[in-house]
């Protein structure tokens, strides 16, 4: 089954794809973890990425497709973390591969920007942390320093929630209409949030 992960930045994507990619040994695909590991390394391709990501804009579809395209190859049993971001992103994906669920996950704006201004991650193994809950600046699993993402700033945050909601309604309507679309509102217990999640799965 392949499934995807849709959201706003901060709706907790990340979180439920961890979960199910755990619990049920899905692989999981974030274009947007895809994209930061390729700059790191430095490469052209790296430094064009930066040239977006930095400003809260979305990469090209050119460049997505491609990548999107590499890591399908005709597998399954995918989590799709971040894409698709646009209906022509949806429409490709439908190409590449089949789509089995779909799951929205939902929070209010309000608690997006609350939760993208306290995100953090360690500089060194990369683990993830929320300021609003973790009150140290450095990582409890290797010690090196906490840092922040160059686009969960305010101004790019606006930008990228101005980008998500303009897109948004097309794509749900997409999945909607081929009957695979599931809610899940993830602003309350993290427990609860699991509980509905499984449910999601296991009636499918
Ligand atoms: P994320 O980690 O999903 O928040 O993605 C970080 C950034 O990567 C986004 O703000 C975009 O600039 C870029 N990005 C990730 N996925 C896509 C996509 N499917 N299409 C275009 N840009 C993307």
């Amino acid at each position: 089954m392949n499934i995807v992960l849709l959201g706003a930045q901060g709706a907790g994507k990340g979180v439920v794809s961890e979960y199910l990619a755990k619990k049920y040994d899905y692989c999981h695909i974030s274009t947007g973890e895809l994209f930061r590991k390729e700059i790191e390394t430095n490469s052209e391709l790296g430094k064009e990425l930066a040239s977006y990501i930095n400003k809260g804009q979305l990469v090209p579809d050119k460049i997505v497709f491609k990548v999107i395209r590499n890591v399908v190859k005709g597998n399954s049993n995918f989590i799709f973390d971040g894409f698709p971001r646009n209906i022509e992103q949806a429409i490709e994906l439908d190409k590449q591969t089949n789509i089995d669920l779909v799951i929205f996950v939902d929070a209010p704006k309000e608690l997006l920007i609350k939760r993208l201004s306290a995100r953090r991650h360690c500089s060194n193994c990369k683990k993830g942390y929320s300021a609003l809950t973790y009150d140290s600046n450095t990582c409890s699993e290797c010690g090196a320093s906490l840092c922040q993402r160059e686009d969960d700033v305010p101004e790019a945050i606006n930008k990228r929630l101005e980008i998500f909601y303009q897109n948004i309604e097309p794509i749900l309507n997409f999945y909607k209409q081929k009957n695979i679309l599931k809610t899940l509102e993830n602003f309350g217990e993290l427990d609860e949030t699991y509980k509905n999640l499984e449910k999601i799965i296991e009636e499918k």
